[in-house]
């Protein structure tokens, strides 16, 4: 089972954006009223074992416990102080305490690796971005999609610009309202029963190994590379110019909210642009490949220091989860390697070959081989890969290890769609 989200663009009218930002605001502010109740509690009870315990001692009433189901039964009487609470459909304001709820216990709680989320926070105005219906196309739901119409309780009928159908044999699970920089959307989940089941390892017939790098976008272990698409960089030096211009203007003027505008245009440019170019990537890999390896990026990035840890490990981490989506849904296999020397170790016979950033050429004195460095790291990521599932080692192929400084090919993956 696995679960997909869509994303539509629809077509509220001027009443209904009208009301969708109140409920926004009004979920706002009730989120950021629930959490200081929580931190409230908190702190009037926290309890710290090196100190006076009159210190530590709650001064005053002793609150209440605070947690989802006490403020969840207090919506009652914040709909009686606050009478346009009542406009707001119930389960959406549930929902909306049960997210503060999850982010809490994310920072409460460490989960299984030990780790924490951070403090929720508050949000300032225009902060709270979306809203949630739980229930989808059930009787008495808040949320009815039908033939490109999503019928939504007390906000009522909004045209939705089918980009694509809803595919067969999904279940419509929750149906998110997202306000970005350009329009309104919905968000749909749907649970898919029909996912294939994994292939055996015995019968894989293909595999590669991929490395994710700063120069290239991937090498694979096959000597084929894909680049950092121009628009990327076209999209970010815009970015920048205009990141520059706004804060040139004098904040909250209207200039600056123009400003403002435009960067947050460009942002949303810039995350489809990437977006579409990750799944490029991904159904390529996926319609040549049976088995596909990677560095396992959440120890790599615990091996690097806090500098070196870009932007780039945000933008590879969220490919190689689309890699991993796509993967699934043909039923293919994903296998994290440790990142460990994998640039290091010669591929073709062991030995460490210590290189700095910018050799660029792999080239071993022991056995003589000289490849591109990232084509090495690709080939050994498929070799532990492959070790792992228990499979013989792919490396020593003849033509790789005859001709000198072999180089990469770049593949031609087309340009993405999005325009500016
Ligand atoms: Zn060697």
């Amino acid at each position: 089972m696995m679960i997909l989200t869509y994303v539509y663009r629809i077509k509220p009218n001027t009443e209904q954006v009208a009301t969708m930002e109140r409920w926004l605001e009004l979920l706002r502010r009730h989120w950021n009223y629930a959490l200081g109740q929580r931190l409230d509690c908190l702190n009037r009870t926290r309890c710290q074992i090196d100190r006076c315990s009159i210190v530590s001692e709650p001064i005053g009433e002793i609150p209440q416990t605070v947690n989802y189901y006490s403020q969840q039964a207090a919506l009652k009487e914040t709909k009686r102080l606050f009478p346009e609470y009542v406009q707001i459909y119930a389960e959406t304001q549930q929902v909306n305490l049960q997210r503060l709820n999850k982010a809490w216990d994310k920072w409460r709680k460490p989960d299984k690796t030990g780790k924490r989320g951070g403090r929720p926070r508050f949000k300032k105005q225009g902060q709270l971005r979306s809203f949630v219906f739980p229930r989808v196309n059930k009787s008495r739901a808040g949320a009815h999609i039908k033939d490109g119409v999503l019928k939504l309780s007390r906000i009522g009928e909004i045209s939705v610009v089918m980009h694509r159908p809803i595919p067969d044999g999904f279940t419509l699970k929750q149906c998110t309202i997202i306000k970005k920089a350009d329009g309104w959307y919905c968000c749909r989940s749907m649970l898919d029963d029909s996912v294939p089941e994994l292939l055996p390892v015995d019968e894989l017939k293909s595999a590669v190994g991929i490395d994710v790098g700063l120069e290239k976008f991937l090498t694979t272990s096959d000597g084929e590379a894909v680049a950092i698409p121009q628009f990327y960089r076209k999209a970010a030096d815009r970015l920048a110019q205009t990141q520059r211009a706004m804060s040139r203007r004098v904040k909250g003027s209207k200039n600056w909210e123009k400003a403002k505008q435009k960067v947050a245009l460009l942002h949303l440019h810039l995350t489809r642009c990437r977006k579409e170019f990750h799944y490029q990537v991904a159904h390529w890999l996926c319609s040549k490949y049976d088995l596909i390896a990677h560095e396992d990026l959440n120890i790599k990035g615990l091996a690097r220091t806090k500098l070196a840890k870009s932007i780039h490990d945000a933008a590879w981490g969220s490919f190689l989860e689309i890699l991993q989506a796509v993967a699934v849904k043909r039923g293919l296999l994903i296998e994290k390697v440790n990142p460990r020397g994998t640039s290091i170790e010669c591929f073709n016979c062991g030995s460490r070959v210590e290189k700095s950033l910018s050799d660029r050429v792999h080239h071993c004195s022991s056995c003589g081989v000289a490849i591109d460095r990232d084509w090495n790291s690709g080939i050994n990521i498929l070799n532990r890969a492959l070790l792992a599932v228990g499979l013989p080692l792919n490396g020593c192929d003849q033509s790789i290890i005859d001709i000198e400084d072999q180089q990469v090919s770049f593949v031609s993956l087309g340009s993405p769609h999005h325009n500016l």
